[in-house]
Protein backbone atom coordinates (compact mmCIF):
# COMPACT_ATOMS: atom_id res chain seq x y z
CA UNK A 1 0.00 0.00 0.00
CA UNK A 2 1.51 3.40 -0.96
CA UNK A 3 0.17 6.22 0.98
CA UNK A 4 1.40 10.15 0.07
CA UNK A 5 0.94 13.02 2.57
CA UNK A 6 1.43 16.44 2.13
CA UNK A 7 5.34 17.16 1.86
CA UNK A 8 5.06 21.06 1.88
CA UNK A 9 2.98 22.10 5.01
CA UNK A 10 2.40 25.77 6.33
CA UNK A 11 0.08 26.84 8.29
CA UNK A 12 1.00 30.33 9.90
CA UNK A 13 0.15 34.07 9.38
CA UNK A 14 1.41 35.51 6.57
CA UNK A 15 2.28 32.43 4.51
CA UNK A 16 0.71 33.49 1.17
CA UNK A 17 3.36 36.30 0.82
CA UNK A 18 5.99 33.13 1.13
CA UNK A 19 4.82 30.71 -1.06
CA UNK A 20 6.96 31.66 -4.32
CA UNK A 21 9.70 30.77 -1.52
CA UNK A 22 8.05 27.69 -0.40
CA UNK A 23 7.79 26.64 -4.18
CA UNK A 24 11.23 27.49 -4.74
CA UNK A 25 12.85 25.46 -1.72
CA UNK A 26 10.46 22.69 -4.00
CA UNK A 27 12.69 23.63 -6.99
CA UNK A 28 8.97 24.32 -8.42
CA UNK A 29 10.27 27.09 -11.31
CA UNK A 30 7.32 26.72 -13.10
CA UNK A 31 4.03 26.27 -12.68
CA UNK A 32 0.29 26.41 -13.92
CA UNK A 33 -1.78 28.78 -11.28
CA UNK A 34 -5.63 28.25 -10.93
CA UNK A 35 -7.64 30.93 -8.85
CA UNK A 36 -11.15 30.73 -7.67
CA UNK A 37 -13.79 32.82 -8.27
CA UNK A 38 -13.07 36.32 -7.22
CA UNK A 39 -9.62 35.23 -5.66
CA UNK A 40 -7.62 37.21 -7.98
CA UNK A 41 -9.27 40.38 -6.95
CA UNK A 42 -8.66 39.54 -3.29
CA UNK A 43 -5.17 37.80 -2.85
CA UNK A 44 -4.02 38.18 -6.84
CA UNK A 45 -0.87 40.92 -6.38
CA UNK A 46 -0.39 39.41 -2.90
CA UNK A 47 0.60 36.41 -4.84
CA UNK A 48 1.81 37.86 -7.84
CA UNK A 49 4.36 39.57 -5.71
CA UNK A 50 5.61 36.41 -4.11
CA UNK A 51 5.90 34.49 -7.19
CA UNK A 52 7.98 37.54 -9.08
CA UNK A 53 10.41 37.72 -6.10
CA UNK A 54 11.53 34.14 -6.28
CA UNK A 55 11.52 34.03 -9.70
CA UNK A 56 8.37 31.49 -10.44
CA UNK A 57 7.49 31.57 -13.86
CA UNK A 58 3.36 31.42 -14.30
CA UNK A 59 3.58 29.53 -17.89
CA UNK A 60 -0.75 29.26 -17.32
CA UNK A 61 -3.15 30.87 -15.53
CA UNK A 62 -6.73 30.52 -15.25
CA UNK A 63 -10.19 31.25 -13.37
CA UNK A 64 -12.25 28.49 -12.61
CA UNK A 65 -15.78 28.78 -12.47
CA UNK A 66 -17.21 25.25 -13.04
CA UNK A 67 -15.45 21.78 -11.46
CA UNK A 68 -17.56 19.34 -14.40
CA UNK A 69 -15.17 16.36 -15.51
CA UNK A 70 -15.51 16.74 -19.52
CA UNK A 71 -13.75 20.51 -18.85
CA UNK A 72 -11.01 18.97 -16.67
CA UNK A 73 -10.18 16.14 -19.41
CA UNK A 74 -9.94 18.93 -21.86
CA UNK A 75 -7.91 21.55 -19.89
CA UNK A 76 -5.56 18.91 -18.95
CA UNK A 77 -4.37 17.89 -21.88
CA UNK A 78 -3.36 20.97 -23.05
CA UNK A 79 -2.07 23.01 -20.58
CA UNK A 80 1.85 24.10 -22.13
CA UNK A 81 4.75 21.51 -21.36
CA UNK A 82 7.62 21.89 -18.80
CA UNK A 83 5.32 22.33 -15.90
CA UNK A 84 6.70 21.69 -12.57
CA UNK A 85 3.82 22.10 -10.14
CA UNK A 86 0.04 23.08 -9.95
CA UNK A 87 -1.03 25.81 -8.12
CA UNK A 88 -4.73 26.06 -6.63
CA UNK A 89 -5.92 28.80 -4.67
CA UNK A 90 -9.53 29.94 -3.60
CA UNK A 91 -12.33 27.39 -2.27
CA UNK A 92 -13.03 23.83 -2.74
CA UNK A 93 -14.14 24.30 -6.33
CA UNK A 94 -10.45 25.01 -7.85
CA UNK A 95 -8.89 22.69 -5.55
CA UNK A 96 -10.79 20.01 -6.92
CA UNK A 97 -10.48 20.93 -10.18
CA UNK A 98 -6.59 21.17 -10.14
CA UNK A 99 -6.30 18.27 -7.84
CA UNK A 100 -7.78 16.15 -10.53
CA UNK A 101 -5.41 18.00 -13.49
CA UNK A 102 -2.69 16.84 -11.41
CA UNK A 103 -3.74 13.52 -10.82
CA UNK A 104 -4.28 12.92 -14.80
CA UNK A 105 -0.98 14.56 -15.35
CA UNK A 106 1.00 13.01 -12.43
CA UNK A 107 1.78 15.99 -11.09
CA UNK A 108 2.07 17.60 -7.58
CA UNK A 109 -0.22 20.10 -6.80
CA UNK A 110 0.14 22.81 -3.96
CA UNK A 111 -3.26 24.26 -2.13
CA UNK A 112 -3.96 27.48 -1.06
CA UNK A 113 -7.28 27.53 0.29
CA UNK A 114 -8.21 30.89 1.49
CA UNK A 115 -11.10 29.43 3.32
CA UNK A 116 -11.66 26.38 5.33
CA UNK A 117 -15.68 24.80 5.11
CA UNK A 118 -14.22 21.42 4.72
CA UNK A 119 -11.60 18.59 4.58
CA UNK A 120 -11.38 18.98 1.24
CA UNK A 121 -8.40 20.50 0.14
CA UNK A 122 -6.52 17.98 1.99
CA UNK A 123 -8.17 14.81 0.86
CA UNK A 124 -6.95 11.99 -1.21
CA UNK A 125 -10.65 12.26 -3.49
CA UNK A 126 -11.84 15.47 -6.14
CA UNK A 127 -15.97 16.06 -5.91
CA UNK A 128 -16.69 16.90 -9.57
CA UNK A 129 -19.46 16.78 -11.98
CA UNK A 130 -19.99 13.82 -14.01
CA UNK A 131 -22.93 14.30 -16.51
CA UNK A 132 -24.61 16.88 -14.52
CA UNK A 133 -24.57 14.80 -10.99
CA UNK A 134 -21.54 15.52 -8.60
CA UNK A 135 -19.60 12.52 -7.92
CA UNK A 136 -16.79 12.45 -5.83
CA UNK A 137 -13.23 10.29 -8.02
CA UNK A 138 -10.18 9.58 -6.66
CA UNK A 139 -7.29 11.80 -7.00
CA UNK A 140 -3.88 12.12 -4.79
CA UNK A 141 -3.43 13.86 -1.84
CA UNK A 142 -1.95 17.18 -2.82
CA UNK A 143 1.81 17.48 -2.54
CA UNK A 144 1.75 21.13 -1.26
CA UNK A 145 -1.10 22.84 1.67
CA UNK A 146 -0.21 26.18 2.19
CA UNK A 147 -2.56 27.59 4.89
CA UNK A 148 -2.00 31.66 5.71
CA UNK A 149 -4.38 31.72 8.92
CA UNK A 150 -4.42 35.32 8.98
CA UNK A 151 -6.44 35.14 5.43
CA UNK A 152 -8.65 32.12 7.49
CA UNK A 153 -9.22 34.70 10.47
CA UNK A 154 -10.79 37.38 7.38
CA UNK A 155 -12.72 34.82 5.30
CA UNK A 156 -16.43 34.69 6.20
CA UNK A 157 -17.56 33.54 9.74
CA UNK A 158 -19.83 30.71 7.87
CA UNK A 159 -16.85 28.89 6.22
CA UNK A 160 -14.73 28.47 10.05
CA UNK A 161 -18.15 26.80 11.35
CA UNK A 162 -18.84 24.76 8.45
CA UNK A 163 -15.11 23.56 8.90
CA UNK A 164 -16.00 22.71 12.49
CA UNK A 165 -18.93 21.04 11.69
CA UNK A 166 -17.10 19.07 9.22
CA UNK A 167 -14.41 17.79 11.80
CA UNK A 168 -16.99 17.02 14.81
CA UNK A 169 -18.01 14.09 12.34
CA UNK A 170 -15.52 11.89 12.75
CA UNK A 171 -17.24 10.58 16.26
CA UNK A 172 -19.85 9.85 14.17
CA UNK A 173 -17.96 8.05 11.21
CA UNK A 174 -15.66 6.13 13.29
CA UNK A 175 -18.77 4.76 15.35
CA UNK A 176 -20.52 3.80 11.87
CA UNK A 177 -17.41 2.35 10.80
CA UNK A 178 -17.33 -0.27 14.02
CA UNK A 179 -20.99 -0.85 13.43
CA UNK A 180 -20.33 -1.79 10.09
CA UNK A 181 -17.83 -4.19 11.12
CA UNK A 182 -20.35 -5.76 13.66
CA UNK A 183 -23.25 -6.13 11.01
CA UNK A 184 -21.50 -6.72 7.66
CA UNK A 185 -17.78 -7.38 8.39
CA UNK A 186 -16.14 -4.28 7.23
CA UNK A 187 -12.67 -4.16 7.78
CA UNK A 188 -11.93 -1.28 10.04
CA UNK A 189 -8.02 0.46 9.86
CA UNK A 190 -7.24 1.15 13.44
CA UNK A 191 -4.58 3.22 12.29
CA UNK A 192 -7.17 5.15 10.60
CA UNK A 193 -9.54 5.30 13.19
CA UNK A 194 -6.38 6.85 15.36
CA UNK A 195 -5.69 9.43 12.89
CA UNK A 196 -9.19 11.13 12.35
CA UNK A 197 -9.85 11.14 16.05
CA UNK A 198 -7.21 12.33 17.21
CA UNK A 199 -7.50 15.08 14.89
CA UNK A 200 -11.01 16.13 16.17
CA UNK A 201 -9.86 15.67 20.14
CA UNK A 202 -7.03 18.37 19.27
CA UNK A 203 -9.64 20.68 18.59
CA UNK A 204 -12.17 19.65 21.30
CA UNK A 205 -9.33 19.69 23.82
CA UNK A 206 -8.25 23.22 22.86
CA UNK A 207 -9.45 25.76 25.66
CA UNK A 208 -10.18 28.57 23.53
CA UNK A 209 -12.95 27.96 21.18
CA UNK A 210 -12.75 31.69 19.56
CA UNK A 211 -13.22 31.09 15.43
CA UNK A 212 -11.27 34.46 15.57
CA UNK A 213 -8.21 33.20 17.18
CA UNK A 214 -5.50 32.98 14.74
CA UNK A 215 -4.18 29.76 16.94
CA UNK A 216 -7.64 27.61 17.21
CA UNK A 217 -7.70 28.51 13.33
CA UNK A 218 -4.44 27.31 13.06
CA UNK A 219 -5.18 24.08 14.67
CA UNK A 220 -8.24 23.32 13.08
CA UNK A 221 -6.60 23.56 9.65
CA UNK A 222 -3.83 21.03 10.97
CA UNK A 223 -6.81 19.18 12.01
CA UNK A 224 -8.47 18.85 8.80
CA UNK A 225 -5.54 17.95 7.24
CA UNK A 226 -5.49 14.86 9.38
CA UNK A 227 -8.76 14.25 8.15
CA UNK A 228 -7.85 14.01 5.23
CA UNK A 229 -4.62 11.64 5.98
CA UNK A 230 -6.90 9.47 7.88
CA UNK A 231 -8.78 8.66 4.19
CA UNK A 232 -5.66 8.01 2.29
CA UNK A 233 -4.25 5.52 5.50
CA UNK A 234 -7.19 3.91 5.19
CA UNK A 235 -8.27 4.14 1.55
CA UNK A 236 -11.70 5.02 1.67
CA UNK A 237 -13.41 8.29 3.28
CA UNK A 238 -14.69 5.76 5.82
CA UNK A 239 -12.62 7.84 8.88
CA UNK A 240 -14.47 11.17 7.81
CA UNK A 241 -17.67 10.21 6.68
CA UNK A 242 -20.25 8.07 8.17
CA UNK A 243 -24.13 8.46 7.90
CA UNK A 244 -24.19 12.41 8.80
CA UNK A 245 -22.21 12.44 5.36
CA UNK A 246 -25.19 10.58 3.65
CA UNK A 247 -27.66 13.04 4.92
CA UNK A 248 -25.96 15.82 4.23
CA UNK A 249 -25.05 14.48 0.62
CA UNK A 250 -29.30 13.82 0.00
CA UNK A 251 -30.14 17.16 1.46
CA UNK A 252 -27.52 18.98 -1.49
CA UNK A 253 -29.85 16.68 -3.41
CA UNK A 254 -33.05 17.27 -2.12
CA UNK A 255 -32.70 20.44 -0.88
CA UNK A 256 -34.37 23.71 -2.42
CA UNK A 257 -31.94 26.04 -0.88
CA UNK A 258 -28.43 23.92 0.78
CA UNK A 259 -26.07 25.22 2.29
CA UNK A 260 -22.43 24.97 2.92
CA UNK A 261 -21.00 20.79 3.31
CA UNK A 262 -20.15 21.25 7.13
CA UNK A 263 -22.72 23.06 8.38
CA UNK A 264 -25.13 20.39 6.63
CA UNK A 265 -22.83 17.08 8.34
CA UNK A 266 -22.58 19.03 11.69
CA UNK A 267 -26.24 19.69 12.25
CA UNK A 268 -26.38 15.83 11.31
CA UNK A 269 -23.48 15.09 13.91
CA UNK A 270 -25.41 15.85 16.28
CA UNK A 271 -28.79 14.37 15.72
CA UNK A 272 -27.01 10.80 14.73
CA UNK A 273 -25.20 11.17 17.90
CA UNK A 274 -27.88 10.63 20.13
CA UNK A 275 -29.03 7.71 17.64
CA UNK A 276 -25.98 5.99 17.80
CA UNK A 277 -26.00 6.36 21.42
CA UNK A 278 -22.52 8.00 20.62
CA UNK A 279 -20.22 7.95 23.80
CA UNK A 280 -19.06 11.24 22.66
CA UNK A 281 -22.55 12.95 22.25
CA UNK A 282 -21.99 15.49 25.32
CA UNK A 283 -18.49 16.36 23.53
CA UNK A 284 -20.42 16.82 19.94
CA UNK A 285 -23.25 19.11 21.59
CA UNK A 286 -20.50 21.24 23.83
CA UNK A 287 -17.97 22.14 21.07
CA UNK A 288 -20.66 22.70 18.71
CA UNK A 289 -22.15 24.89 21.41
CA UNK A 290 -19.05 26.90 22.39
CA UNK A 291 -17.55 27.46 18.75
CA UNK A 292 -20.84 28.94 18.09
CA UNK A 293 -21.67 26.17 15.78
CA UNK A 294 -25.41 26.42 17.28
CA UNK A 295 -25.55 29.94 17.51
CA UNK A 296 -24.49 30.67 13.42
CA UNK A 297 -27.08 28.24 12.42
CA UNK A 298 -30.20 28.90 14.68
CA UNK A 299 -30.09 31.94 12.95
CA UNK A 300 -29.45 30.54 9.45
CA UNK A 301 -31.49 27.06 10.47
CA UNK A 302 -31.56 24.06 7.92
CA UNK A 303 -35.39 23.18 6.02
CA UNK A 304 -37.33 20.90 7.92
CA UNK A 305 -38.89 19.29 4.83
CA UNK A 306 -36.07 19.03 3.30
CA UNK A 307 -34.05 17.66 6.06
CA UNK A 308 -36.43 14.67 6.62
CA UNK A 309 -36.47 13.60 3.12
CA UNK A 310 -32.82 13.68 3.10
CA UNK A 311 -32.84 10.98 5.86
CA UNK A 312 -34.70 8.82 4.25
CA UNK A 313 -32.86 9.33 1.01
CA UNK A 314 -29.86 9.11 2.64
CA UNK A 315 -29.12 5.32 3.07
CA UNK A 316 -29.36 5.20 -0.92
CA UNK A 317 -26.54 7.46 -1.44
CA UNK A 318 -23.40 5.39 -1.61
CA UNK A 319 -23.95 1.39 -2.20
CA UNK A 320 -22.60 -1.15 -0.12
CA UNK A 321 -21.93 1.54 2.62
CA UNK A 322 -23.28 0.07 5.95
CA UNK A 323 -24.38 2.92 8.60
CA UNK A 324 -26.89 3.02 11.62
CA UNK A 325 -29.39 4.60 9.13
CA UNK A 326 -28.97 1.08 7.40
CA UNK A 327 -31.65 -0.22 9.62
CA UNK A 328 -35.04 0.94 9.11
CA UNK A 329 -36.13 1.99 12.33
CA UNK A 330 -33.18 4.14 13.53
CA UNK A 331 -34.35 6.37 9.98
CA UNK A 332 -37.89 6.67 12.41
CA UNK A 333 -35.81 7.16 15.38
CA UNK A 334 -33.84 10.30 14.26
CA UNK A 335 -37.19 11.77 12.49
CA UNK A 336 -38.76 11.63 16.18
CA UNK A 337 -35.34 13.18 17.52
CA UNK A 338 -34.97 16.12 15.47
CA UNK A 339 -39.02 16.60 15.49
CA UNK A 340 -38.48 16.65 19.67
CA UNK A 341 -35.42 18.03 20.42
CA UNK A 342 -35.19 21.01 21.68
CA UNK A 343 -31.96 22.05 19.89
CA UNK A 344 -32.82 20.72 16.67
CA UNK A 345 -35.98 22.26 16.93
CA UNK A 346 -33.70 25.55 16.07
CA UNK A 347 -32.02 24.09 13.59
CA UNK A 348 -34.12 22.91 11.63
CA UNK A 349 -37.07 24.72 11.08
ZN1 LIG B 1 -16.93 16.24 4.96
Amino acid sequence: MEISVPTLLRIKPNALFKTGKYLRKENFRTIALFWGEGIKNLFGSQLTISLESSEIAVRYEENVTSCELETILKKAFSLPDKIDAIVAIGGGKVIDYSKYIAFLLQLPVIAIPTSVSNDGFASPGASLYVNGKRRSLKARIPYGVVIDTEIISKSPVSFTISGIGDLISKYTAIQDWKLAWYAVQEPVNDFAVLISKNAVETMVHYNNKDINDLEFIRLICGCLVMSGIAMEVSGSSRPASGSEHLISHAYDMVASSPTLHGIQVGVATYAISAIQRNRDKATIKKVLNDTGFFTYVTKNPLNKNDFIKAIRLAPEIKSNYYTILSEKENIEALISFIEEDDICKQLIV
